[in-house]
């Protein structure tokens, strides 16, 4: 179960069935989306405080939120001084900028109130939890790189355009191919190898990208017969390549950070084999050592964060529990549904409906769990224009201790 290759695991089919154009209503724009079209839609959001009156007014709105407990501060606070190996004055003093809490490189109850109200005030897809601690879910959130720009979403996004005009002439590999060679324009400037792509039975239903091989591996169906073969529409096949994609460049950064921590070529290819894993291919090695992650910089630290997540003993246990328990309500579901069509009766067909709902609870709290999947999910959902990870990313201004 530790191993990287089964823990960057297929995604579930979206089931959209039709192809968005960009300036659509966001097809999943989640409930809490509360900024579109620059309007004020609810008062007290930082986003739109922001447009109206700036950064200082968003940082008084934000320091008078006290979202935590105080047993709940004391035990935030201690987290971040069990953690202070990683947590150092400088990261305290990076992160606060970004959380509007005073920048002192020190822990303290305003900061981790800081980081709570950002925390719940934060709109993007994948809820956070709001407990002060500034961990591997958050971090990404809040320093946005390479494919997680918006910048770089975009492209990928106008180029996917242009494949989608000649849609109907392609033919399903071709699709994906040109697919694939966009997000591997984006790839590019990020500094990550390229990823090439093949079919391969053990995918169901999307894609999975497969570090040892740094492969995109698709369904075969869509690479056959297109993605309605695999309930996907063009849209979920573009935002799936751009979600592999984010776990290419999430690999490739941790073999980044172990090169920044001192590791030569073999070192890293050994972390990444320790588990029995077949390791990274040796191109991607060399480049990573080629491009250390500067220790103590947020980029490490996120891909500290995740390596330790993947390779550590407690997250794997944990995430082992959840989709354990999401594997079982599925199964519930479609059982429930099978009843519900061969008993057709009011009482099966609630029964069917609150098993899918059931079921889709403990699928997004298994995917919450796992760091990687929450920033895959999070990075490919800014291609949506209006949605509200894209939203608060066009909003952020740098803060003064980043401009210096
Ligand atoms: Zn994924």
């Amino acid at each position: 179960m530790g191993s990287l290759m089964s823990t960057l695991r297929n995604r579930r089919p979206t089931g959209v069935a039709e192809y968005p154009s960009a300036r659509s209503p966001s097809v999943r724009t989640p409930l809490s989306a509360s900024t579109h079209g620059g309007l004020i839609v609810g008062l007290g959001d930082p986003l739109v405080l922001q447009r109206v009156a700036g950064n200082v007014a968003v940082g008084a709105a934000v320091a008078a939120e006290r979202p935590l407990e105080s047993t709940q501060a004391a035990l935030a606070q201690r987290w971040y001084r069990s953690h202070s190996d990683e947590y150092t004055p400088r990261m305290l003093r990076l992160i606060q900028e970004r959380v509007h809490a005073p920048v002192t490189g020190r822990v303290s109850p305003a900061f981790v109130q800081a980081v709570a109200a950002w925390q719940r005030r934060f709109p993007g897809e994948v809820e956070l939890d709001v407990d002060g601690i500034a961990g591997p879910a958050m971090l990404p959130r809040l320093f946005p790189d390479g494919l997680n720009e918006l910048a770089t979403a975009r492209g990928y996004w106008t180029a996917s355009h242009a494949v989608r005009e000649e849609w109907q002439e392609l033919g399903p590999v071709e699709r994906v191919g040109r697919l694939v060679n966009e997000v591997n324009v984006a790839l590019r400037e990020t500094l990550v190898p390229q990823a090439s792509f093949r079919g391969d039975d053990s995918v169901q239903g999307t894609a999975r990208f497969q570090p040892s091989t740094w492969e995109i591996l698709f369904d075969p169906r869509i690479l056959v017969s297109g993605p309605k073969a695999a309930g996907m529409s063009g849209f979920d096949l573009t935002e799936n390549v751009y979600h592999e994609a984010r776990h290419a460049e999430q690999v490739f950064n941790m073999a980044r950070m172990l090169a920044g921590s001192g590791l030569d070529e073999a070192g890293i290819q050994r972390q990444f084999r320790k588990d029995g894993s077949p390791g990274l291919p040796d191109h991607v090695v060399s480049r990573a050592w080629a491009y250390p992650l500067q220790r103590g910089t947020p980029l490490w630290l996120i891909a500290k964060q995740m390596f330790d997540f993947i390779y550590g003993h407690r997250g794997q246990k944990r995430l082992s529990a959840l989709r354990a328990q999401s594997r079982k309500a599925e199964a519930a579901k479609l059982a429930a549904l099978e009843r519900a069509v061969t008993h057709p009766s009011r009482e099966t067909s609630e029964e069917a409906a609150l098993a899918r709902i059931r079921a889709d609870l403990a699928l997004r709290r298994a995917e919450k769990a796992a760091p990687w999947e929450n920033d895959a999910e999070e990075t490919s959902y800014l291609l949506l224009e209006e949605s509200p990870a894209a939203a608060y990313q066009r909003d952020r201004r740098p803060s003064a201790y980043e401009q210096r």
